[in-house]
């Protein structure tokens, strides 16, 4: 049982009947063979667009959010350089070509491995789904390892929703700042926190940063947005440790360049709304106050997962990833797919081109099953790692392939020329050309709008959702 909040009425417990409406089982048609892909992120989004053309196919993607969202450029929206269109367009409009394929907006609460059929809800309407096939891409959420409760204190950035919020957060703080009289309170109205110097918390310091030193020249009269402190602490040694030491270490600099300051071996004790209690490896504990803190420091799988090993008897990691066998099959479940960011396939990292390969890989598979292959003897998946990259500020990135480093602007060419190729979308690559132009030559973004519902809709719906 679940808690259910409905748009248009009062809260409801949410219970699987199985009285359900079946949206897809139209007895008229049973000559096709129905996959069933839940979420349209990287994942499921190549999954389905993988069986076009085929006519023998009939693909349902029930997602919760009705966009393909392009999670790595979620800082940029949350630092008002890019506009929520231009990293999330609409699923449905991505493939109404796609004569095959339907989708469906609503959220997976329960998939019954035995009978082949999944239950959603969207708003107060809920209803099944069949499937011959499944493929599971419901990605991953943020992790406080056992803290949730520093969620609302210090949102992560895993959604259109978070990025909005912690743009109006950050805004907020410099609005406020503008009218305290009260020192104390202006300098941690003026304290950014970023938790965690993986990718996603170098990109957003390096950002934040920007934004009080450049973008908000001259616009304020009380303050001077570049008094800002902006901090990014993990409790490991180096920044961007998947990186190594050498590219690491450069990221470094450059963030120190940019004003943004860098506490490592630093770890989180203790989020509360006036600030951070931080334990350095001496086993000193000390307090940073700040009203602006921001989470990128961990990741749990969807719990889809878990919810799928419990009846297919799979391992599950730390993290919540399900160990899937080498073609991302359950065990003893030849169906049913688990893909990108849920799952731990040899380690592999949780990056979009694993749920972008692996959504491919299974759909061939699939297709090339329906076509005679045989299902005894599948080629194992194999990943293609294309390296990784990360920007620090304007100019500025670093790029890993294999044993090839870089860092400084080549990089930074480098990271621009892959983001706007894999941006879905002809006009949102040009919007964010032109975007990307006014940020680097005149300090200005077009995207600073921020609302208090904004920045405050998450408390609003949590204490809802406790009532
Ligand atoms: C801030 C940030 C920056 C990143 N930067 C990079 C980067 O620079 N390079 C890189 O390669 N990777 C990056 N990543 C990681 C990359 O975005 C993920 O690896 C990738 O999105 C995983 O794809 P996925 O399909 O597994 O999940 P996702 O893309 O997260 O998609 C999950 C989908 O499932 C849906 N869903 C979830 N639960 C349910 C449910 N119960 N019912 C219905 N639908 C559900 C969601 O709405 C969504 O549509 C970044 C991630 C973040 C958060």
């Amino acid at each position: 049982m679940v808690e259910q909040t409905n748009i248009d009425g009062p809260i409801e417990p949410y219970t699987i009947t199985g009285n359900e409406p079946v949206i897809n089982d139209d007895p008229s048609d049973t000559s096709k063979h129905r996959v069933v892909i839940v979420g349209s992120g990287f994942g499921g989004l190549a999954a389905a667009q993988q069986f076009k053309g085929r006519d023998d196919v009939e693909v349902t993607i029930v997602a919760r959010t009705g966009h393909h969202l392009f999670q790595p450029l979620l800082y940029q929206v949350a630092t008002g350089i890019l506009s929520v269109g231009e990293i999330a367009p609409s699923t449905r409009m991505i493939l109404r070509d796609q004569d095959n394929a339907r989708v469906v907006l609503g959220d997976v609460e329960n998939i019954d491995v035995e009978n082949q059929t999944l239950y959603a809800e969207m708003g107060h309407v809920s209803f099944a789904v069949e499937y011959d096939s499944l493929v599971v891409a419901a990605g991953a959420g943020q992790s406080y390892f056992g803290n949730d409760h520093f969620e609302v204190y210090a949102p992560g950035m895993k959604t259109i929703d978070d990025a909005l919020e912690l743009r109006s957060r950050i805004l907020g703080c410099f609005e406020q700042a503008e009218i305290t009289e009260d020192e104390d309170e202006r300098r941690r109205l003026l304290t950014f926190i970023i938790v965690g110097a993986g990718p996603t918390g170098v990109e957003m310091a390096g950002q934040v940063a920007e934004l009080a030193h450049k973008t908000l020249t001259d616009s304020f009269r009380a303050i001077n947005p570049a008094d800002a402190r902006v901090v990014l602490l993990d409790a490991a040694p180096l920044v961007l440790p998947p990186f190594g030491e050498n590219l690491g270490g450069k990221a470094r600099q450059a963030l120190e360049k940019f004003g943004v300051e860098v506490q490592l071996n630093a770890m989180v004790q203790n989020v509360d709304y006036d600030g951070i209690e931080v334990k350095d490896s001496s086993g000193e504990v000390r307090r940073i106050s700040a009203s602006c803190k921001i989470w990128s420091a961990g990741v749990a799988a969807s719990p889809l997962g878990k919810h799928l090993a419990e009846q297919t008897g799979a391992e599950v990691d730390r993290a919540g990833r399900v160990m899937v066998n080498e073609d991302f099959s359950l065990p003893g479940q030849k169906n049913i797919f688990l893909i990108g960011d849920m799952v731990n396939l040899n380690n592999w990292p949780g990056v979009a081109p694993f749920a972008q390969q692996g959504g491919r890989y299974v759909a061939k598979l699939i297709s090339n099953e329906l076509d005679g292959a045989s299902t005894t003897q599948r080629k194992p998946f194999k990943y293609f790692d294309k390296g990784s990259m990360a920007t620090v500020s304007r100019y500025s990135a670093v790029v890993k392939v294999g044993k090839f480093e870089i860092s400084g602007f080549v990089a930074w060419v480098m990271w621009l020329a892959v983001h706007l190729a894999t941006l879905v979308g002809f006009r949102n690559r040009f919007m964010a050309i032109v975007s990307w132009g006014m940020q680097v030559n005149g300090n200005r973004r077009a995207q600073l709008t921020s609302t208090k519902q904004w920045a405050y809709g998450r408390q609003a719906m949590m204490r809802l959702e406790e009532k």
